[in-house]
């Protein structure tokens, strides 16, 4: 289906930092039956880039839940497409063209602070929301290798925006409605690459949605406070933002996010119990108020019933009730 005359492209991007989990399933879910009810296209992007959490075999397990689940994807690593590669770290090239051109134009600067140092100056507590930068090293340093100069053997510098002072970043989300953040007093000048090879996520997903032609992205509400600075790259770069809708997390009975500890909920553990997929979606879709409580169903089925209007603004809550119905033990 056409929106102001283009095809609506989504996206599903996982990263391998864990495994699929009932949480970002739900997420996946609500971004896919977006697209597939207008009849739009979906990509699938490994976002690999390097990531203290990676675990080996995790893309691939990622890729096989989706399927079992019950997703599919027009374009993706494992069947190519007109965007190809669709994994992070093969696009490298592009992150690092797209980094040039904002440090031509004066808008990333090189930075030699370590994570402590900027922890270590924190006013307020940032821990959920990522850590505020003073500007330390803004205008600090002639050029990239003068600030290489000013660390020790073997470390390289960071590349960090220069985030307008004072300007307050507005946008209408699909599903939290108007929004606004001033970037300079919420994160301060933020990362966009950790080392002048590396990519980081900030402007590795401004540049692979744009160069994807994505026109939504739909995903969970922890990036909702993200998605300003991604708005301030979308401009420096001169390329066009897709809409976005971002929905709740799917939380503890404390309203935590999910761990360990609140039990497996891992896809993969469910499949292993012998949990048949539409058991699964049933219960996703129940969490967005359109499934009866027990209701086994495919995707293709919910897609009639997709509506942003009854998904409840309160995060879902895996409670005993959930965790009983799925045999999932704590
Ligand atoms: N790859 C990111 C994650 O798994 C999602 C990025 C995005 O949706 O913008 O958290």
């Amino acid at each position: 289906m056409l929106e102001n005359g283009i095809r609506v492209r989504g996206r599903l991007a996982p990263s391998p930092t864990g495994a699929l989990h009932l949480g970002n399933a739900r997420s996946f879910m609500i971004a896919w039956l977006s697209v597939r009810r207008r009849a739009g296209s979906l990509v699938l992007r490994m976002e690999d880039l390097d990531h203290p959490k990676n675990k080996p075999g995790a893309a691939a397990e990622a890729l096989a839940d989706l399927r079992w689940l019950g997703f599919d994807w027009d374009e993706g690593p494992d069947v190519g497409g007109p965007h190809a590669p669709y994994t992070q770290t093969a696009r490298t090239a592009l992150y690092a063209a797209a980094l040039e051109r904002l440090r031509a134009q004066g808008l990333a600067y090189p930075c030699v602070c370590t994570r402590r140092d900027v922890e270590a100056g924190q006013s307020a507590p940032h821990a959920e929301e990522g850590l505020y930068y003073p500007g330390t090293c803004r205008g600090r340093f002639e050029d990239f290798e003068a600030a290489r100069r000013a660390l020790p053997e073997g470390r390289l510098p960071a590349w960090r925006f220069r985030v307008p002072e004072g300007e307050t970043v507005r946008f209408e989300d699909g599903f939290c409605g108007p929004c606004a953040q001033e970037v300079s007093a919420h994160s301060g000048d933020f990362v966009l690459a950790r080392d002048a090879r590396g990519a980081g996520y900030m402007l590795a997903v401004v540049v692979d949605d744009a160069a994807m032609g994505i026109t939504e992205v739909v995903r969970g509400d922890d990036l909702l406070s993200a998605t300003p600075r991604q708005m301030l790259l979308y401009r420096a770069l001169g390329l066009k933002p897709p809409a976005f809708t971002h929905v709740p997390l799917v939380v503890s009975e404390e309203g935590r996010r999910l761990a360990k500890r609140h039990g497996d909920t891992r896809i993969s553990a469910l499949r292993e119990a012998g949990l048949p997929p539409g058991k699964i979606i049933g219960l996703l879709a129940w969490w967005c108020g359109w499934a009866a409580w027990g209701e086994c169903l495919t995707l293709r089925e919910l897609l009639p019933r997709f509506d942003l209007r009854t998904l409840p603004h309160a995060p879902a809550v895996l409670t005993r009730q959930v965790r009983e119905e799925l045999g999932i033990r704590i």
